[in-house]
C-alpha cells in the first residue's frame, strides 16, 4: 500500500488552523511540512522567504529523503539519517517508513537500533523523550508535565539494564523506547503525538560507559533495592496523574526486575512487559503456523527453550495456556516445556533456581549441554532466547532434523549477531526441512531449488496492534488473554503462500492491516472482560482503521 499525500488537497479537504507561525511552525516536527508548505500557506503563516521557492509534493519530498538515506555508507548512518528526519518532519518520516517498511524496519529497529544504542552518546544529535534520574526524586510529576504533548496514550519505559541481547547500556538504552514507539505509529497507527519514550536512568554498571566522558547518562553505578523501587513507584504513580489514559510498556528491564515489576503493576495499572508477553505472543503465533506445516497440534509439541529468562518463561507460560485451551491439563502442558539456562537444564534437583524458573523444574537427571538435552528430551521445537550467538550448532540442528521430519527452530535472540543460528545454517543443516524464524531478519536463502523466506519472529508484529487496541477502546488493563488472542490472529494472517515459502508470519508490508486486526481482538477482550472505557462501536475494525494514524499533512491554507 502506498500512502499518497497530495500537496494540493482537494477543495473538500478541510483546512486546519496552524497553532504556530513562521520559524516556530517549521521547527515543530509534528507540524512541519518543509518544502511542501504551499504558496498560500507560506503567505498566510509568515513563511515566505524562509523556504526555497519551489513547492515540493510530499511524494517528491519522500523520494528526496529516501534517496539521501540510501546513499549513506552504513546502516548506522542510515539510522542517524532516519532519526534526523523524525526530528525535523514527523509526517514525512512516517510516510517514508510506512511506504518502505521492509527496508526501513531493520534500520529504525532491530538490528541497527542495537548499534544506535551502543553508540548513542557519540552519535547524539537531539534529545527525544524524557530522562528521569534519582536526582529527580519527588519531581517526576513535574517532569512529565514538561512534555509538550498532553494527550499521551502510550509510554515505553526502560531502565536500560538489558537492551536487546546487548546487556546494560544505561541511558544509551533510550534508542529502544524511541524505536518501539515509532513502530507503534508506523505499524499500529498510534498517533505520534500520543507517544512518549522514557528512560529511568538509575545508573549503569557498564564500566566502558562509566569511564567515557561523552556518556550522557548518570556516571554512577546502578541504584538497587528500596531506592530503585521507590523511583519506579513514583514514576508509575505520576503517570496515573499526568497521563491517566496512558498504557505503560515496560521494556528491556533485566529479568530480576522485569518479572517483579510486572507482577506488582499488571493488576494495578494499564501496563505490560513486551519482552515477556509480546515475545510470547509472536512466538505462539509462529508455533501455530508451524503446526499447520507439521500437522501436529501445539499440545503435541515438546518445546525446549535455550534460555530461561523473560522471553523464554513468557513464551512457556503462554504456550501452556494455549495447550490447556486444546484440552491438556496445566500440569501436562507444563511438562511439555523444558528450559536450559546458562548453567544447565532447569530440573528439580537444582538448588540455584530463580523463582520464575521453579514452576518448570521437572524431574530429570541433570543435563549440562544443549546437544545432550536435545538427544534426551527429543523436542519437536527448539527456541533460542538466551541472547547468546551460535548456540545452535551443526550437531544440534542435525539432531533436531534426525528426530523430527520438520524440526521447528526459532533463533529469536537479537540483534542479528546474537542469533542462535542463521537462516542459512538452519535450512542447510536440516536439508531444507527446518521450520525457521528469527528475531532479526535474515535474507532469503536458496536450498535445493527452493527459496526460503524465513519470517521475523519479532514482537513488532504484536505490540503495535495490542497498543492500538488498548488506545482505541480505552482499556484499563492489559491481560494475557489479549496476547493469546493476538497470537491466534497473527497466525491467521499468514497465508498459504507465506507458509509455503517458509514464512510463519504475514509480510511486513501488511503490518498496518495485521495490527488493525490484532487491535480488534485486543479490544474485544477488553469489552468482554469489562475493561474498556470507550463505548463499543458497531464495526470495531472500521473504527480502529479510522483511528489509525495516516501520515498526511494538514491543509493550513
Ligand atoms: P534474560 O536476560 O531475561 O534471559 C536470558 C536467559 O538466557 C537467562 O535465563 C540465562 O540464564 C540464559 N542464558 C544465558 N547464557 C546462556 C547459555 N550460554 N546457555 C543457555 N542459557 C543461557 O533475557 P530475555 O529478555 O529473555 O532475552 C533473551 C534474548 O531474547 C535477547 O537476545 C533478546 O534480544 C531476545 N528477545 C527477542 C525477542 C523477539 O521479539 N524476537 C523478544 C524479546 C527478547
Amino acid at each position: 500500500m502506498t500512502i499518497s499525500n497530495p500537496a494540493k488537497p482537494p477543495k473538500s479537504h478541510k483546512s486546519a488552523i496552524a497553532p504556530k507561525r513562521g520559524a516556530d511552525l517549521m521547527h515543530d516536527p509534528l507540524l512541519n511540512k518543509g518544502t511542501a508548505f504551499t504558496r498560500d500557506e507560506r503567505l498566510k503563516l509568515g513563511l515566505l522567504g524562509l523556504l526555497p521557492p519551489q513547492v515540493s509534493t510530499p511524494e517528491e519530498q519522500a523520494e528526496r529523503a529516501l534517496n539521501n538515506m540510501r546513499k549513506r555508507g552504513s546502516d548506522l548512518e542510515k539510522y542517524i539519517d532516519c532519526l534526523s528526519l523524525l526530528d525535523r518532519n514527523t509526517t514525512l518520516f512516517y510516510q517514508v517508513v510506512m511506504n518502505n517498511i521492509e527496508e526501513l524496519m531493520p534500520i529504525i529497529y532491530t538490528p541497527t537500533v542495537g548499534l544506535g544504542c551502543q553508540r548513542y552518546a557519540h552519535i547524539f544529535r537531539r534529545a527525544r523523550g524524557i530522562f528521569i534520574t534519582r536526582r529527580e526524586k519527588g519531581m517526576i510529576r513535574d517532569i512529565l508535565r514538561n512534555w509538550t504533548q498532553k494527550d499521551v496514550r502510550v509510554i515505553v519505559v526502560t531502565d536500560g539494564e538489558r537492551i536487546l541481547g546487548l546487556g546494560d547500556l544505561g541511558a544509551n538504552g533510550m534508542g529502544i523506547p524511541v524505536g518501539k514507539l515509532s513502530l507503534y505509529t508506523a505499524c499500529g497507527g498510534v498517533p505520534p503525538a500520543q507517544t512518549l519514550p522514557v528512560t529511568l536512568d538509575v545508573g549503569t554498571n557498564n564500566e566502558t560507559f562509566l569511564k567515557d566522558p561523552l556518556y550522557l547518562g548518570v556516571h554512577e553505578k546502578r541504584i538497587t533495592g528500596a531506592e530503585y523501587d521507590a523511583l519506579v513507584e513514583e514514576f508509575v504513580t505520576a503517570v496515573q496523574e499526568v497521563f491517566p489514559q496512558a498504557l505503560v510498556q515496560f521494556e528491556d528491564f533485566a529479568n530480576h526486575n522485569a518479572f517483579r515489576l510486572l507482577e506488582k503493576y499488571r493488576d494495578a495499572v494499564c501496563c505490560f512487559n513486551d519482552d515477556i508477553q509480546g515475545t510470547a505472543s509472536v512466538s505462539l503465533a509462529g508455533l501455530y503456523s508451524a503446526a499447520k506445516l507439521t500437522g501436529k497440534k501445539l499440545s503435541e509439541q515438546v518445546i525446549l527453550f535455550h534460555g530461561a529468562g523473560e522471553a523464554a518463561i513468557g513464551i512457556g507460560d503462554l504456550c501452556v495456556s494455549a495447550m490447556v485451551a486444546e484440552g491438556l491439563s496445566k500440569q501436562d502442558a507444563m511438562k511439555r516445556c523444558w528450559f536450559m539456562d546458562s548453567k544447565a537444564l532447569v530440573e528439580s534437583s537444582r538448588k540455584d533456581l530463580q523463582a520464575h524458573k521453579k514452576p518448570y523444574a521437572h524431574e530429570h537427571a541433570p543435563l549440562g549441554d544443549l546437544l545432550t538435552a536435545v538427544r534426551e528430551l527429543k523436542p519437536t521445537a527448539l527456541i533460542g532466547v538466551s541472547g547468546k550467538a551460535a548456540q545452535f550448532t551443526e550437531d544440534i540442528v542435525k539432531e533436531m532434523a534426525r528426530i523430527n521430519k520438520m524440526p521447528v527452530i526459532f533463533a529469536l535472540s537479537n540483534p542479528t549477531a546474537n542469533a542462535e543460528c542463521t537462516a542459512e545454517q538452519a535450512y542447510s543443516w536440516s536439508e531444507g526441512r527446518a521450520i525457521f524464524a528469527s528475531g532479526s531478519p535474515f535474507p532469503a536463502y536458496k536450498y535445493d531449488g527452493r527459496t526460503f523466506v524465513s519470517g521475523q519472529g519479532n514482537n513488532a508484529y504484536i505490540f503495535p496492534g495490542v497498543g492500538m487496541g488498548v488506545v482505541a477502546c480505552g482499556a484499563k488493563r492489559v491481560t494475557d488473554e489479549m496476547f493469546f488472542e493476538a497470537a491466534k490472529e497473527l497466525a491467521a494472517c499468514a497465508s498459504k503462500d507465506d507458509l509455503a515459502q517458509g514464512c510463519l508470519f504475514p509480510p511486513l508490508s501488511k503490518i498496518v492491516e495485521v495490527s488493525a486486526r490484532i487491535a480488534v481482538k485486543t479490544a474485544e477482550v477488553a469489552y468482554k472482560r469489562g475493561l474498556a472505557t470507550e463505548p463499543r462501536p458497531k464495526d470495531l475494525l472500521a473504527f480502529v482503521k479510522e483511528r489509525q494514524y495516516k501520515p498526511v499533512y494538514p491543509n493550513y491554507a
